[in-house]
C-alpha cells in the first residue's frame, strides 16, 4: 500500500515548493524507497501547453508527450526518473473527466457536486498515479497557496485522503515564507502562523512545516512557530536561501527530515545516503572556471521560461568542472543599423533556444550567422535549428528572404514548413509533435561522436520542420544532416563540418538532462566553449 506525503504552500507562491518536494523525494530515494511525484495545478487549463511561459514558466514536456507544469522538470531532475501525463493533474482535467461522465449518464439521478464528485475524482487520480508508478511513497504537491478559492477542492481531497488512508500512511508538509524586515533585521513568523490557521480551518493539521527565509531560522523562531501551530519544534524546519536548489536535500536532511518521515510513516528503509548526489552537486556548485554563454531571446522571457535550458547548461558545466554564466541578449538589439552583433565576440558560445512567433527572429538569424562565420560555438534548440537553417539558406545558398512559413507564409524559399500531419490540425491544445521519439544518428558525424550511438531518444515540441523540398540544396551547400526521425522522414540534427561546434536539434535536449548525466549536445557545446576560451587566453 503506498504512503502519501502531501505538500501544501502558504503565504505566497513561487517560494520553491517544487524544489522542496523534489528534495524530499531525493532524500527518500537515497534510502532505497521507490518514490514518485504528482503535481496538482488549480487552473482550468487542461494542461500547461496553452499557457504563456513568460507568465507561468516553461512548459515541460514528458516522454509520453504530456505538456506539463515546470515543476515536473524539477522532480525529474531531482529524482532522475521519467514522469508522465498522470503525474500532473489540473482542475481542467478533473472537471473534464467528471463532466464527460455526467454526459454519459454515469451519475444518473444524482446531483453532481464539487463534494463528493470533484473531490472523489481528485482522490482517484492521486491513487491511480501511485498505483501506476508502483510507488512506495507518492509525494503530492498542491499548487498555489492555502486560501486560494480554486485550490480548495484539492485541499479538501487531501484532507479526506488523510482520514481514509489512515494516520500512518499520510503526512502533511506545509511550506511557508518568513519575510525579514530589512530595517530591523527581524524574521517574521506571523504569516506562517496565519497560513497554518487557514489550513487548520479546512481541517488539515500540518505535521511538518518548512519555512523558506533569507536565512536560517533561529531556535526562538522555531519555538514560536511550534507554539502557534501545534507542530513539534523538531518538525519546524528551515530552508534558507541557498547557492543552488540542488543543495536543499542536504540542508533538509541535516535537520533530520528523513527520520521524521520514516518514524511517522512507519517505512522500512535503508540508510539515507546523499553522498552520490552531493558529489555530483559539488561540481555544479563549486566549479570556478567560467564559461560565458550568450542566450539570444527577449528580455521579457524570465529565467523561468527556459528553466530546463539553464539547468542543462549547469549540468554540462558541472560535468566539465566549469561554471556556466548565462547572459541574456535581447535579439532585437542585434537587428538594424544600431546592431550590437559585435558584442557577441565577448562570449564563448551562443544559444538560440526554442520559441514561437516572429518578434525578434531577425536578431536570432543574425546571431546564428555570426556564430557560423566567426567560428563561435553555436547550439540551436528547436526554433534555434529552424532559424539556423533560414540563416544558412539566406547567407550560404543566397536564397534572399528565405524563411519559415511560421514567420512568413509567402516566403519564396520556405526552408522551414509545417509538418505534413499538422496541415489539418485546427485545435491548439496538445496537438504539436510532442514528446519522446527515437532518432537515428548518422555515423562519422559530430552527433555520433557525442552520443556514441546510432539510436537515441529525445523529446519534442514543434509544428514546423526542415522542408524536405530543400534537403538536397541545403546538403549540397554544406549543411550536414546528422540525425533523422526513425522513419527517416524528418531531420532531427544539423551540424557543420568545418566549424568548431555548430549544432542544432529539432528536439529539446534540455528536457532529458539531469545532474551528473548532462545531455551530450549540451556537454559537447560547453566543451567547445571551454576550448575556445582556453585558446583565447
Ligand atoms: N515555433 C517552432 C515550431 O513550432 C519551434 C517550436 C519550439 O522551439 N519549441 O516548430
Amino acid at each position: 500500500m503506498p504512503k502519501y506525503i502531501f505538500v501544501t504552500g502558504g503565504v505566497i507562491s513561487g517560494i520553491g515548493k517544487g524544489v522542496i518536494t523534489g528534495s524530499i523525494g531525493r532524500i527518500l530515494q537515497s534510502s532505497g524507497i521507490k518514490v514518485s511525484v504528482l503535481k496538482m495545478d488549480p487552473y482550468l487549463n487542461v494542461d500547461a501547453g496553452t499557457m504563456n511561459p513568460i507568465v507561468h514558466g516553461e512548459v515541460f514536456v514528458c516522454d509520453d508527450g504530456a505538456e506539463t507544469d515546470m515543476d515536473l522538470g524539477t522532480y525529474e531532475r531531482f529524482l532522475d526518473i521519467n514522469l508522465s501525463r498522470h503525474n500532473n493533474i489540473t482542475t481542467g482535467q478533473v472537471y473534464m473527466n467528471v463532466l464527460q461522465r455526467e454526459r454519459k449518464g454515469k451519475y444518473l439521478g444524482r446531483c453532481v457536486q464539487i463534494i463528493p464528485h470533484i473531490t472523489d475524482e481528485i482522490k482517484s487520480l492521486i491513487r491511480h498515479a501511485a498505483r501506476k508508478d508502483d510507488a512506495q511513497v507518492l509525494i503530492v504537491e498542491s499548487g498555489g497557496t492555502v486560501g486560494d478559492i480554486e485550490a480548495l477542492p484539492f485541499l479538501e481531497a487531501l484532507r479526506q485522503m488523510g482520514v481514509e488512508e489512515g494516520h500512518d500512511n499520510v503526512i502533511f508538509v506545509h511550506v511557508t515564507l518568513a519575510p525579514i524586515i530589512e530595517e530591523v533585521g527581524e524574521l517574521k513568523t506571523k504569516p506562517t502562523q496565519h497560513s497554518v490557521q487557514e489550513l487548520r480551518r479546512i481541517g488539515i493539521q500540518p505535521d511538518i512545516i518548512i519555512v523558506r527565509a533569507k536565512r536560517k531560522l533561529k531556535e526562538g523562531n522555531r519555538e514560536k512557530i511550534s507554539l502557534f501551530t501545534n507542530v513539534p519544534k523538531e518538525c519546524v524546519l528551515s530552508s534558507p536561501d541557498a547557492k543552488s536548489p540542488y543543495l536543499i536535500p542536504q540542508i533538509l536532511e541535516e535537520q533530520g527530515i528523513s527520520k521524521i518521515l520514516f518514524d511517522r510513516l512507519k517505512l522500512l528503509h535503508g540508510d539515507t545516503n546523499l553522498s552520490t548526489w552531493n558529489e555530483i552537486i559539488k561540481d555544479i556548485v563549486e566549479s570556478k572556471r567560467e564559461v560565458h554563454i550568450a542566450m539570444i531571446g527577449k528580455y521579457a522571457e524570465l529565467a523561468d521560461s527556459y528553466v530546463s535550458v539553464n539547468h542543462a547548461l549547469c549540468h554540462a558545466g558541472g560535468a566539465l568542472k566549469s561554471k556556466v554564466i548565462i547572459n541574456w541578449i535581447e535579439s532585437e538589439e542585434l537587428e538594424g543599423a544600431k546592431s550590437r552583433v559585435e558584442d557577441l565576440k565577448n562570449y564563448d558560445g551562443i544559444i538560440v533556444p526554442g520559441g514561437f512567433g516572429s518578434r525578434g527572429i531577425e536578431g536570432k538569424i543574425i546571431a546564428a550567422n555570426y556564430a557560423r562565420i566567426n567560428n563561435v560555438p553555436y547550439l540551436g534548440l528547436c526554433f534555434g535549428l529552424q532559424l539556423a537553417v533560414v540563416s544558412f539558406a539566406r547567407n550560404v545558398l543566397g536564397y534572399s528572404n528565405a524563411n519559415s512559413t511560421e514567420i512568413d507564409p509567402e516566403t519564396p524559399y520556405p526552408v522551414i514548413d509545417l509538418l505534413p500531419e499538422q496541415k489539418c490540425v485546427d485545435e491548439l491544445g496538445g496537438t504539436m509533435r510532442l514528446g519522446g521519439h527515437n532518432i537515428i544518428i548518422k555515423e562519422k558525424t559530430k552527433a555520433y561522436d557525442l552520443y556514441g550511438s546510432t539510436k537515441i531518444r529525445e523529446r519534442h515540441r514543434h509544428r514546423y520542420e526542415i522542408n524536405p523540398m530543400f534537403w538536397d540544396s541545403l546538403q549540397k551547400g554544406g549543411l550536414v544532416f546528422s540525425g533523422f526521425s526513425d522513419d527517416m522522414k524528418r531531420v532531427e540534427i544539423i551540424e557543420l563540418e568545418e566549424h568548431p561546434f555548430y549544432m542544432a536539434s529539432q528536439f529539446h535536449p534540455e528536457f532529458v538532462s539531469r545532474p551528473g548525466r548532462p545531455d551530450p549536445l549540451f556537454k559537447g557545446f560547453i566543451q567547445a566553449c571551454i576550448t575556445k576560451r582556453d585558446k583565447a587566453i
